[in-house]
């Protein structure tokens, strides 16, 4: 079991700034960053509109900036949380004092007629 002062679960916008800010603010603490993705996107559509991306490359979200600033990365996918543990997909198990989530959201279709329609994207 490995042991942790802070988990954020989540290596998007949100749990990078997270860990970064938590290390920042308490250097001391051991920090974890949990994301179920190999490579983590930068979703952004203005630089695409600006046309100042070279190539796709440019659109990844740096691992190391976790890592130097004094955070884990591990990339998982946690399956299960249950007194202060997280279970993982690969087995691993993970111990925590502070969680947070910055899992992302999921878009609600709203209820219009159609939007189940073969073609619909079209
Ligand atoms: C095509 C596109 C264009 C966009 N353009 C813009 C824009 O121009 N400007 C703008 O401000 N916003 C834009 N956005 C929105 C922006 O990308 C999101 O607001 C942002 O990504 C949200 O960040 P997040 O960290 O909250 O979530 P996410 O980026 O969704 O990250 C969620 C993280 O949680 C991890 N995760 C989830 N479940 C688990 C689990 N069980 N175990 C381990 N890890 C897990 C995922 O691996 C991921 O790392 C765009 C989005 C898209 C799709």
């Amino acid at each position: 079991m490995e042991n942790y002062d802070i988990v954020v679960i989540g290596g998007g916008p949100a749990g990078v700034a997270c860990a970064i800010s938590a290390h920042n603010t308490y250097p001391a603490k051991k920090i974890a960053v949990i994301r179920k993705d190999q490579i983590a996107l930068i979703p952004c559509g203005i630089p695409y509109s600006l046309t100042s991306l070279s190539g796709v490359d440019d659109d990844i979200l740096p691992d190391p900036l976790v890592q130097s600033n004094g955070g884990d990365l591990i990339i998982d996918e946690v399956l299960k949380k249950a007194d202060k543990i997280l279970e993982l997909k690969s087995g691993r198990k993970i111990a925590y004092d502070k969680l947070v989530l910055a899992v992302g959201s999921t878009p609600v279709v709203p209820p219009i007629t159609g939007t189940n329609k073969e073609g619909k994207n079209n």
